[in-house]
């Protein structure tokens, strides 16, 4: 840390940059982002830095993940960031990626460091962000407990803050949310959002449609009376979001909401949660047409309601993105294979197509090559484990 502080002090590159380097000019560029921020700091921060690198000085800014307590399981989560993730993988396989052992030192290191040291912080009279995220932020008494002694000590008056969250709850305990947040300087609800109706509950596992928008609706009520409050939805493009993008966009564009906007993460090539994990080629005529959509929907709104063009860069970032993981030789690869085999587990799990439960291929009914191809890369995994039950 030192040292990148110091080359960065320089004016230098470093390699611990690149995220913010590859996505310099884009809209969510954390390094833009801090830097127009806290702009003011800088000198302060010069001048506390010794020449070894080290810093005797406070943070302004924290971003501290208390726990993965949360109440959803959504399909591109995992029992990294969701207590439920956790607990479904238990109970139907015995293990989890997060094991006892990593669980028990994350706690530990919870109660040990992080509250101390986020209470001494909030003592200091120093703090000027906090970015609450999880797991579900909501949930955690820390946050509660947190948010109420910043506003009892008056410094929530300095404080902006940022919330993500699946919006499941505004209150917690008799605390309500809407009561603590006109006290900040300012903040912002980044509520995740990715489909709309039973794709949303499909791609969320765990969310109420119904009251999820009704807490939307009563969050954008509250943000029209107070000028320091924002209201977005943090949406991820994922499988079924894609196909059924058309929903979503007349729904932001009908609830006047602006979205940040996200691709699926797809650093493992069987993540079948993202539209790329479906060939380049099957794709290529829907993404055309949410770009023919996007455009005209654009024109019926004003330019002072942008809403529409981060999800357009989404689409055509993805558009050009090469196909990595289409192998030729074989009419499925091996990623395709896995991502289906994980598909199909997770699907037995939950009992999706039973008693009124959607299925993923219910959102690839419309585009009947995407959903040929799914079926039959399912009928290969399907035969593939019938043979090996046989063989067994
Ligand atoms: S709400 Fe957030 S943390 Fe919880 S399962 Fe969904 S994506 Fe993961």
């Amino acid at each position: 840390m030192k040292r990148v502080r110091r080359q960065m002090l320089k004016g230098e590159r470093v390699p611990e940059c690149q995220i913010c380097d590859a996505s310099e000019g884009s809209a969510w560029n954390y390094r833009d982002y801090f830097n127009s921020h806290f702009q003011e700091a800088e000198k302060e921060v010069r001048r506390a830095t010794a020449r070894d690198g080290s810093l005797k000085t406070s943070p302004r800014s924290l971003d501290y993940r208390f726990s993965n307590q949360c109440n959803f399981k959504c399909r591109m989560c995992g029992d990294g960031n969701s207590s439920s993730w956790v607990q479904e993988s238990l109970r139907t396989t015995g293990f989890s990626e997060l094991s006892q052992e990593t669980w028990e030192e994350i706690s530990k290191n919870t109660e040990r460091n992080l509250i101390p040291e986020f209470r001494e912080l909030a003592a200091k009279g120093l703090l000027r962000e906090i970015y609450w995220a999880g797991g579900e932020p909501l949930l955690w008494e820390e946050h509660w407990d947190f948010m109420e002694q910043l506003v009892r000590s008056g410094q929530s008056q300095k404080v902006r803050v940022t919330y993500n969250t699946n919006l499941s709850l505004l209150s917690n305990k008799g605390r309500m949310l809407f009561d603590l947040l006109p006290h900040f300087k300012s903040a912002t609800l980044q509520a995740s959002m990715d489909g709309v109706g039973r794709c949303a509950e499909f791609i969320r596992t765990g969310l109420n449609w119904s009251q999820w928008l009704a807490h939307l609706q009563e969050a954008q009520i509250f943000a029209k009376q107070l000028p320091n409050i924002e209201v977005l939805i943090d949406f991820t493009l994922t499988t079924p979001g894609f196909y059924g993008l058309e929903s979503f966009i007349n729904f932001i564009v009908e609830h006047e909401v602006k979205v940040l906007v996200k691709p699926c993460l797809f650093d493992d090539p069987s993540t079948y949660m993202s539209p790329l994990f479906f060939p380049k080629q099957l794709r290529a005529q829907h993404e055309q047409s949410l770009l023919i959509m996007i455009a005209n929907a654009q024109e019926k709104l004003s330019e002072h309601q942008p809403f529409l063009d981060p999800l357009e860069d989404l689409i055509r970032a993805q558009r050009a993105e090469p196909p990595s993981h289409e192998d030729p030789s074989h009419e499925f690869g091996d990623a395709q294979l896995n991502g289906m085999r994980r598909h199909l587990q997770i699907s037995r799990v939950r009992k999706d197509g039973q008693d009124g439960r959607p299925k993923m291929e219910d959102f690839l009914a419309s585009h009947p090559d995407s959903l040929l191809w799914w079926n039959c890369l399912k009928d290969e995994v399907l035969s593939q484990q019938q043979g090996e039950t046989l063989a067994f």
